[in-house]
C-alpha cells in the first residue's frame, strides 16, 4: 500500500484519493481527477493511441513549454489544437478557397503539412530551428546523447519520416524513442 503523504503543518486540509495527495486548490483538483479517466480516453481515442501511450506524456511540461513559448499565444493555441486556418480546413467552409499548399500546391495542406512542406523558402526556417534547437540544448546539462536523440528526432519529424539507425544511440535510451514515437510528435 501507498504511504500517505504527511501534511504539513500549514496545511490545514489534504486529501487522498486514488493514490494522490491533493495538497492544494482541493475542489479543482478532485474534479479534475474525477474526470480524467473519461477526457484521457477520448484523447488517446482521437489520437488513435493504444492504450497507455497518454501516461507516457508529462503533460506539466508540455504545458510549461508551450506557456513560455515565443510565440503569440492564440497562434500556439490553434496550432496545439489543429484550429490553423491551412488550406484543408478553410476550404471546408470557403469552397472556393483552394485546399492545396500555396507554396507546393501539394493537395490537402494540413497542420502537418505546414512543418513538413518540401518548399525551399519553408525548409530554411527548419534548418535554423535545429540549428537553435542545438544551441539551446548546449547551454543546460542535457547530455549530449540525448541532445542528438532530440534533434535527429526533430530533423526526421520535419522530414515526414521516421527516424533512421535508431540503434547507433545508446541503449538506456531506446525505451524514450520508441515511446516517443508511439505518440507520433
Ligand atoms: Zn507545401
Amino acid at each position: 500500500m501507498q504511504r500517505k503523504m504527511p501534511r504539513h503543518p500549514n496545511n490545514s486540509i489534504q486529501v487522498h484519493v486514488k493514490n494522490v495527495t491533493i495538497i492544494s486548490k482541493v475542489k479543482r483538483n478532485l474534479r479534475r481527477l474525477a474526470k480524467a479517466p473519461k477526457l484521457i480516453e477520448h484523447i488517446e481515442k482521437k489520437a488513435d493511441w493504444p492504450e497507455g501511450v497518454f501516461h507516457t506524456i508529462d503533460c506539466e511540461t508540455h504545458r510549461t513549454s508551450i506557456l513560455n513559448i515565443d510565440l503569440p499565444n492564440r497562434f500556439v493555441t490553434k496550432f496545439v489544437h489543429n484550429m490553423l486556418p491551412t488550406g484543408n480546413r478553410v476550404h471546408l467552409y470557403k469552397t472556393y478557397y483552394d485546399d492545396r499548399c500555396p507554396s507546393c500546391f501539394a493537395e490537402q495542406e494540413d497542420r502537418r503539412h505546414l512543418l513538413t512542406c518540401p518548399d525551399p523558402e519553408r525548409r530554411k526556417w527548419k534548418s535554423k530551428v535545429l540549428k537553435e534547437l542545438r544551441e539551446a540544448c548546449d547551454r543546460t546539462d542535457v547530455g549530449q546523447p540525448m541532445i542528438q536523440i532530440l534533434v535527429d528526432g526533430l530533423y526526421h519529424e520535419l522530414d515526414d519520416c521516421q527516424m533512421e539507425n535508431t540503434t547507433s544511440h545508446p541503449d538506456n535510451l531506446q525505451q524514450l524513442i520508441v515511446e516517443q514515437n508511439n505518440i507520433g510528435w
